[in-house]
């Protein structure tokens, strides 16, 4: 069957709404979907009421971006979105965004470029604002050829319009999807290390923490790394999941990935299927 457990909406950097998500599975013939927004479950209501309405098995999630010296991104699956927890620390993740962001389009206005916060939030349209929407907005307006121009010219980490923004530890990640009531996940363990001593050395720490899933299959990792990263996530006793990390029209990726029907234990992700 085809599952896809890693989303982006329109409440974060995607460009496709919550139900337009559901619309394109179900034309897809896909059995699962989780919506995973960036440090955001603003999208979570209205993409039940999609699944409900599509019939389709959803999955509540959240990708969480953790402090670390490199990319370390959490997933977590199954989140009740009215922990209280949860809602004052992404509040708290939020606040360190809208710092962040205003340095940012000062920055880039001393760099010589015309850009508002007001524009970057017409761009961004939803709950979340970030570099994403900078970097359309550097586009739309002819400063740079692409997005991924803007983020190596300006707004990826050492670039000159780049501010760091708060952020939890990949701990209190894990801590805070767990007290939700969820599963934590390991997002595209490839972006966080190539270097299997170290990624090994990270998963025995998180899995301490009480990481329950690493996600192996995702078109970010080559072949090869999947089927490393299933050999790891049997090592360490953690479930693989699956999924595109789709942020719709313009992205490299597209949805959907096919499973065994017992891939996951589907029960625990509170899907009958
Ligand atoms: P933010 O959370 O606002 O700092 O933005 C992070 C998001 O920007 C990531 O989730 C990616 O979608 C995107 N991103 C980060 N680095 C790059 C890059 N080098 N090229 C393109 N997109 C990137
Ligand atoms: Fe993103
Ligand atoms: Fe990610
Ligand atoms: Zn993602």
């Amino acid at each position: 069957m085809l599952i896809d457990l890693h989303l982006h909406s329109t409440f974060s950097d995607g460009t496709f709404t919550p139900g337009e998500l559901v619309l394109q599975g179900r034309k897809l013939g896909i059995s699962v979907l989780a919506l995973t927004d960036h440090d955001t479950i603003a999208g979570l209501p209205e993409f039940r009421r999609a699944c409900k309405k599509q019939r389709m098995a959803c999955v509540s999630g959240i990708e969480l971006s953790a402090d670390f010296p490199g990319t370390l991104h959490i997933l977590g699956y199954r989140i009740d979105s009215d922990d209280g927890g949860l809602e004052k620390a992404l509040s708290r993740v939020q606040t360190g965004r809208e710092d962040r962001n205003s340095a940012m389009i000062r920055k880039l206005g001393d760099l010589g470029m015309d850009i508002t916060m007001e524009e970057v939030q017409k761009e961004a349209g939803g709950d979340i604002v970030g570099r994403p929407h900078m970097a359309r907005i550097l586009v739309k307006k002819g400063y740079v050829p692409d997005g991924s121009a803007a983020f190596s010219r300006f707004l990826q980490k050492g670039a000159p319009a780049y501010e760091d923004r708060f952020r939890l530890s990949p701990s209190e990640c894990i801590d805070l999807i767990r007290r939700a009531g969820g599963v934590a996940v390991l997002a595209h363990p490839g972006q966080t290390s190539e270097n299997a001593g170290e990624l090994k050395k990270i998963l025995s720490d998180l899995k301490k923490e009480g990481l329950w899933g690493l996600e192996c299959i995702t078109p970010k990792h080559r072949a090869e790394q999947c089927v490393e990263y299933l050999t790891l996530a049997a090592e360490f006793s953690l479930f693989p999941t699956a999924g595109s990390d789709f942020h719709g029209m313009n992205a490299s990726s597209s949805m959907g990935i096919s499973v065994a029907d017992d891939f996951l234990p589907w029960a625990r992700l509170g899907v009958r299927l």
